[in-house]
């Protein structure tokens, strides 16, 4: 029984909570025995701060003992591990910062601790979140809980396999170019990246600037709401952070979407889509005309096709320059054996950055270099600005656009390792959103061949709203998120 509360929803353990049904103490203790049992298979944790998660949540329940509770008291939650979390090493799953500890919590885990959360650790990630598939994570892969020889894709693997495998109630992931929809997609849960200033980065370790967000990753679009309550909002120590009040998010979800004009660009079925997962697609959006949205098929965002190469361009050069400050003297990992200071610094960089980082370092560089700059970074620039147009154009004549989160089911463990174009193009359907800054969510949309199929919503900037509003109805039409992985060990894994 206790093994079960880790499978409820935020919604209903907090409603359990408050009953005085079940304690915090009861709820932490069955997801870190579901944890320790589930997470030997699937590796979704980097670190897990059991005694730390218990006294929050003996704390949890004193605070509901006096009736003092907040959105989120004694619920608990995973942290990708590039969110600081004081006290408690955050790795980006590098070497470099194998052993940074740092002072202070970042912003959005500053929140969750007001509002009562109780942290079980830290989620694995491709390193310094490049990467699709939570394969380029310096310590070990994550696995697929609905496949165990599949990726969960990334770089929120863990993040999203710690959710889909009930070993917390929620968790945070980062997005810069599908870095929380993909994963959640791939693993038949709820992720949102909301609108680019919508939640505070500070302390969220850097990749590239202008494109990186923070969001939930949750069992159902309900909680995803109530996440968003608690993270989302200015602070000062984020300047790209908007002042713009907040909304209730919860409130979305009481209309239905009768009346809603949603566009389906058809440069989002692209070429080399799995034919299960364009199935799967039709089905959704045929079931959001039933719900009474108007369906328009003909919409075209030509520029949609220079996204990628835009992406590859801007997201390099801003963490070429972002990655930078990981010379061996500030931060994390420092290679001693050296005969200089600067052979220090070329072997901390030579040994504390694995190959992926190092490409994205590589092109950065190369296209930000003399010469090569307006060639590649003011090109990548322009190109942007046409694609936001574009976006601002859609949402014109549309209230949101649908779109699958991935053209492809979750693929196996080492299948793209050694073809980063291939790696690339599982965020085709992603990254044009982080482009334009505009906020999408993914939900799950049905299965094809046993494995997780995602849908995506793109909505107006700040109108997260609009998109929880679908993504509910469509959730409460259909039965996809309730159901579960086979639990790792069990028979259904067998072979
Ligand atoms: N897969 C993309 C990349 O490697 C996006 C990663 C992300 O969103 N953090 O850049």
């Amino acid at each position: 029984m206790t093994e079960e509360l880790s499978r409820l929803s935020v919604r209903k353990a907090v409603g359990l909570l408050g009953s005085r049904q079940i304690s915090a103490v009861e709820l932490t203790t069955a997801a870190l025995e579901r944890l320790h049992q589930a997470d030997s298979l699937l590796h979704a944790m980097v670190t897990v701060t059991a005694d730390d998660a218990l006294a929050q949540a003996s704390e949890a329940d004193r605070a509901i003992g006096s009736g003092r509770t907040s959105a989120l008291t004694g619920i608990p939650v995973v942290i990708k591990d590039n969110m600081c979390t004081r006290g408690v090493r955050t790795t980006c799953s590098s070497r470099m910062l194998e052993n940074f500890v740092p002072p202070f919590d970042a912003t959005v885990v500053a929140r969750l601790k007001g509002a009562g959360a109780v942290i079980l650790g830290k989620a694995n990630m491709d390193e310094f979140a490049m990467g699709s598939s939570t394969e380029h994570s310096a310590f070990f892969p994550t696995h697929n809980p609905w496949d165990l020889s599949r990726v969960p894709g990334g770089s929120s693997g863990g993040s999203a396999v710690a959710v889909a495998a009930d070993e917390c109630l929620f968790s945070l992931g980062s997005d810069t170019g599908g870095s929380i929809r993909q994963p959640a997609g791939f693993c038949s849960i709820v992720g949102l990246k909301p609108t680019y200033g919508r939640v505070s980065r500070y302390g969220l370790v850097a990749f590239a600037s202008s494109l990186d967000q923070i969001g939930p990753l949750t069992k159902d679009v309900g909680d995803c709401a109530l996440v968003m309550n608690v993270i989302a909002g200015h602070d000062p120590c984020d300047s790209t952070s908007v002042a713009d009040s907040v909304p209730d998010y919860t409130r979305s979800l009481e209309r239905d979407i009768r009346g809603l004009r949603l566009g389906v660009p058809r440069e989002y079925f692209v070429a080399g889509m799995q034919a299960g997962v364009e199935a799967a697609m039709r089905a959704a959006v045929a079931r959001l005309e039933e719900l009474g949205a108007i369906i328009d098929w003909d919409v075209s965002l030509p520029h949609t096709r220079y996204a990628l190469a835009a992406y590859y361009i801007i997201a390099p050069s801003e963490a070429s320059a972002n990655l930078a400050r990981y010379d061996g003297v500030k931060y994390g990992y420092c290679h001693m054996d050296a005969g200089s200071v600067w052979q220090a610094m070329e072997r901390t960089r030579q040994f504390g950055f694995g190959p992926e980082v190092k490409r994205r370092i590589m092109l950065g560089t190369y296209a930000l270099s003399a010469g090569y700059y307006e060639a590649y970074y003011l090109k990548a620039q322009k190109v942007r600005t046409l694609i936001r147009r574009e976006f601002d154009a859609a949402f014109q004549k549309y209230d949101a656009l649908v779109t699958p989160t991935s053209p492809t089911v979750p693929f196996r463990i080492g299948e793209r390792l050694d073809d980063p174009v291939q790696m690339y193009l599982a965020d085709v359907c992603t990254l044009p959103i982080n482009i334009a800054g505009v906020p999408a969510i993914s939900v799950p949309a049905g299965f094809a061949g046993g494995l997780p199929v995602g849908m995506q919503l793109i909505g107006k900037p700040f109108g997260e709203e609009v998109l929880l509003r679908i993504a509910h109805s469509y959730e409460q039409a259909t039965s996809w998120h309730n159901m579960k992985a086979p639990a790792p060990g069990s028979l259904d894994h067998a072979g």
